[in-house]
């Protein structure tokens, strides 16, 4: 018999012969949504509940074959794609997808792991409430996935990241145990809080299978505006007076380089851009219990005052729903029209608001010095003190040339230039195995013994997504 044909006997016992897939195109699963990682798994398997996540990985432990997680395979650090060697399961959570439970006066749902995110978020509306995490792979992504990347998105300055929405976990353990760490408590000093060692553990220390999630009232109404801005100053002194007026009604804050919308324009044309080129495009979100009325006039006080004071120098307030999608949907195509545009070096960094205009200034220079002629697609979640700095080839270049030359160079520039403002390189993506030797090489050597101190003893066998994170 071939070494691992009683596994997959086993495996097809588990959870049914048509959810192990080993033949045929397999792609879906094994490679990544940047296409830069193709792997080749042993099989796919497809579990439709806990106990059969629970059989799965049993078994797997004990013929020593490791596993991969996998939710709506949107990640962007390739951490969810098996390796090339054909000896790794990947463990696909997409069957996983029920709402168990909405408890609307606790604020709080309890979903399968593999339920997408827009279908959490509209499972919330259908009962009168809202569950903010908002990204622009809502439609494929899930919400285990977002939990074990410790997803951010749009909504993070009012409502923080998916660790900070998530109050209890189910997790299949690394031997095949179950952990029913279920609860809605928002309260809870009961020993060391395991949800945050499996938050944003991507894939390495268990499975997650269902979460609980905090909820919030629908607000009564929502608008955006866009706003132009002559420098980078500008947008954060924009900021600054915006969370001053409306506090925590702010509910987003994104920035936008020209070159960024450029690509937009380029690759969507048919989008509408409602005002002209600027260096810098703001979007301003914000969210209100009042009517949409009061929440119109107070974002026109707030513009107005910022165009009187110089920080603004065009602005536009969305007249309807509809509006306000259209200019949400030139900022979630930034990515996508990047994509089209060839291969790029992606950044997520993060560093203190403060700091971000002369971290700016200082590496694109640096970066047009030791690079001529690369081009920096700046967007990003500025409230957050998050940007996607991400640095494409000079035009007309060879994007995968680019990067097998140049991505480690460009890293090293760009992560060497956070250390003085007490940056981090990963602010959202994670670590996966794009950024593994970056982590090794810059986090403090406690940090990272303490990190495999806590992978070895959840995972003493190193079966849990290996070569990922550590
Ligand atoms: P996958 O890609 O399937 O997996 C990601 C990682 O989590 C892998 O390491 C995998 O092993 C692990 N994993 C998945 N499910 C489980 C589980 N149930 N248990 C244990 N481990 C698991 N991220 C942001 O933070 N903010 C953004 O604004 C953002 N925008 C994006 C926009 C686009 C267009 C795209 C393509 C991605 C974006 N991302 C963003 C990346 C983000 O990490 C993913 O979109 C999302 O959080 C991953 O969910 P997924 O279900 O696709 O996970
Ligand atoms: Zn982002």
């Amino acid at each position: 018999m071939a070494p691992n044909a009683s596994l997959l006997t086993q495996l097809r016992q588990a959870v049914g012969a048509d959810q192990v897939l080993d033949s045929g195109d397999l792609s879906a699963w094994e490679l990544d949504w940047r296409r830069r990682w193709r792997g080749r798994a042993l099989a796919v398997v497809r579990p439709g509940s806990t106990a059969e996540v629970a059989a799965v990985v049993q078994a797997c432990a004990a013929a020593g074959v490791a596993i991969v997680p996998q939710g709506g395979n949107t990640g962007l650090v390739g951490g969810g794609v098996p390796d090339a060697s054909g000896t790794q399961v990947l463990l696909s959570l997409q069957r996983m997808h029920r709402v168990r439970q909405i408890d609307a006066a606790n604020l709080t749902m309890t979903v399968e792991a593999g339920c997408v995110l827009q279908a959490v978020q509209q499972a919330a509306a259908d009962a009168g409430l809202l569950f903010p995490l908002s990204l622009a792979a809502e439609g494929s992504c899930t919400i285990g996935g977002n939990l074990a990347t410790n997803a951010g998105g749009t909504q993070v300055l009012r409502w923080g990241n998916a660790r900070d929405l998530c109050l209890g976990l189910e997790v299949v353990t690394a031997q095949g145990q179950v952990w029913d760490g279920l609860t809605g408590l928002r309260k809870d000093n009961t020993g060391y809080d395991l949800r945050h060692l499996f938050v944003g553990s991507e894939g390495t220390l268990g499975v997650i299978t269902a979460a609980t999630l905090k909820l919030a009232p629908q607000p009564a109404a929502s608008t955006t505006a866009l706003a132009a801005c002559a420098t980078l100053d500008d947008c954060v002194a924009l900021l600054t007076l915006a969370q001053r007026r409306l506090g925590a009604g702010l509910t987003g804050f994104e920035v936008m380089g020209r070159f960024a919308l450029d690509l937009v324009a380029r690759h969507f044309p048919a989008l509408p851009r409602p005002l002209p080129a600027a260096p810098w495009t703001v979007l301003l979100e914000q969210s209100d219990t009042d009517s949409e009325q009061h929440a119109r006039s107070r974002f026109e006080a707030l513009l107005g005052d910022a165009l009187e004071a110089g920080s603004v120098q065009d602005a536009v307030v969305a007249e309807s729903i509809a509006q306000a999608r259209a200019l949400w949907h030139l900022r979630e195509s930034i990515p996508l029209a990047q994509a089209e545009e060839g291969l790029n070096i992606k950044h997520d960094i993060s560093l203190p608001v403060s700091a971000i205009p002369g971290f700016v200034a200082h590496t694109d220079a640096l970066l047009q010095r030791h690079f001529p002629g690369v081009r920096l697609v700046n967007f990003g979640h500025l409230g957050d003190g998050n940007l996607h700095y991400n640095v494409q080839a000079p035009a007309g270049a060879d994007g995968t040339r680019f990067l097998a030359e140049h991505e480690h160079a460009v890293n090293t520039l760009v992560f060497d230039a956070l250390l003085p403002c007490g940056g981090s390189f990963s602010a959202e993506h994670g670590i996966g195995a794009l950024k593994r030797d970056e982590l090794a090489a810059r986090k403090p050597p406690v940090a990272l013994q303490l990190m495999r101190t806590i992978k070895a003893a959840l995972d003493p066998q190193g079966l849990m997504n290996p070569g990922r994170v550590l």
